[in-house]
């Protein structure tokens, strides 16, 4: 008969799983590996558990710096939610406190009001000094406790101002986040799509010209078959990084997909666009890719570069289609090169339609 477990015993066979593993695997037991080799354990995160598994079958071990990646590249992804979730669940809390406040301050403004009409009805039925020595007295009392509460009332706001500043702060880092591509610090696909159409918009309504570069790394998929995925992951890195190294103040880069990336250049025409790509290109060629971890020399990785400029009557898909297609020019034409679309080599295939 199978035996079902129940939670306690399902989290312990995860747990001794984990620590199992660390312990043949003679890795440090801190909190991160821990919890890399329980999530691995539970099979919930598959990504997690192929990237391991390829490493494993491949060099035998997880490094320290394998470790650092997965986690960073396969966990701190789900801590985004998670915190997206915390934050949200404070911001609701926050809401819920200043609604009480503000029924408590009305509820104790109502009670005044009415105090001071009884007080001001009284008065005037009032001729003996000892009834309107009493009339206000409780006016005195009823004012003290008012400032007393408004005081109090005064405190708790602004500690709920204190807060609700933090929760923008922390909302804020969380949209970056949001918007940001783990891996390489470029923004990412949402990201990308949100600000082309936004820079597309402003370049119509001003006539500037646009720029789009999309690029796409050559034979990425042999390398990463030679030298694993972890390596390849750190090949993109390095990618991005020439990437921020090359471009500066409003061009927009972004992970575009995989091994994809765009760069939207406002204010840019295609002869300085091309200039733009040709430098990236270089950037990305001149670095010799050495493995972290053994010092191994793995050669360099090249890129082919598609350029389109925004023209009457465009979108923004058309505009990317156009980038798309001079990038697969550049794949077909031989790679490591940059291809517009005035080149021959995007007529020839494309049959540009001239008025
Ligand atoms: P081409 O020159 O025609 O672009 O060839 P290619 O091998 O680069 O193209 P293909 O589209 O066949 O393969 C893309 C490969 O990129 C597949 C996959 O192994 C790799 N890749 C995509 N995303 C990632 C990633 O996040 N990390 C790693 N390491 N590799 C990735
Ligand atoms: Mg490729
Ligand atoms: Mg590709």
């Amino acid at each position: 008969m199978i035996k079902v477990l129940d939670d306690h015993e399902r989290t312990l066979a995860f747990a001794e799983v984990a620590l199992g593993q660390i312990k043949s695997l003679r890795q440090t037991a801190i909190p991160r590996n821990y919890e890399i080799w329980y999530v691995y354990a539970t099979g919930y995160n598959s990504p997690l558990n192929k990237i391991i598994n390829e490493t494993l079958a491949r060099n035998g071990k997880l490094t320290e710096s394998d470790l650092e990646q997965i986690y960073e590249t396969y966990l701190s992804q789900i801590k985004t939610s998670d915190r997206i979730d915390k934050v949200g669940a404070r911001v609701i809390g926050e809401i819920d406190e200043v609604m009480t406040l503000i029924g408590e301050a009305l509820a104790m403004s109502a009670n005044y009001d009415a105090t001071l009409s009884g007080a001001s009805r009284n008065l005037s039925a009032s001729q003996k000094p000892d009834q309107v020595k009493t009339i206000v007295e409780t006016l005195v009392k009823s004012t003290h406790e008012m400032r007393v509460t408004n005081k109090a009332l005064e405190e708790r706001l602004s500690l709920s101002k204190n807060e609700i500043s933090n929760l923008q702060h922390s909302l804020e880092a969380i949209r970056a986040e949001s918007l940001t591509d783990p891996l390489t610090g470029l923004g990412n696909r949402k990201y990308f799509d949100r600000s082309i159409e936004s820079a597309v918009e402003s370049a119509q309504a001003s006539g500037e010209p646009l720029s789009l570069l999309m690029f796409d790394i050559d034979h990425f998929k042999s390398f990463n078959d030679s030298y694993g995925h972890l390596t390849g992951d750190q090949v993109l890195r390095l990618v991005g990084m020439s990437l921020k190294q090359t471009i500066k103040g409003q061009d927009i880069t972004a992970r575009y997909g995989g091994e994809e990336f765009a760069v939207v250049l406002p204010n840019t025409a295609l002869r300085q666009a091309l200039t733009v790509a040709d430098h990236i290109r270089r950037a990305v060629m001149s670095k010799e890719l050495k493995k972290k971890s053994t010092g191994e020399i793995l050669g360099r990785v090249t890129i082919s570069v598609g350029v389109s400029m925004l023209k009457p009557g465009d979108d923004t898909d058309s505009l990317i289609e156009r980038a798309d297609a001079c990038l697969y020019a550049a794949k077909r034409n031989g790679r490591n090169r940059v291809i517009c679309e005035v080149d021959p080599e995007y007529t020839a295939e494309n049959h540009t339609q001239v008025a």
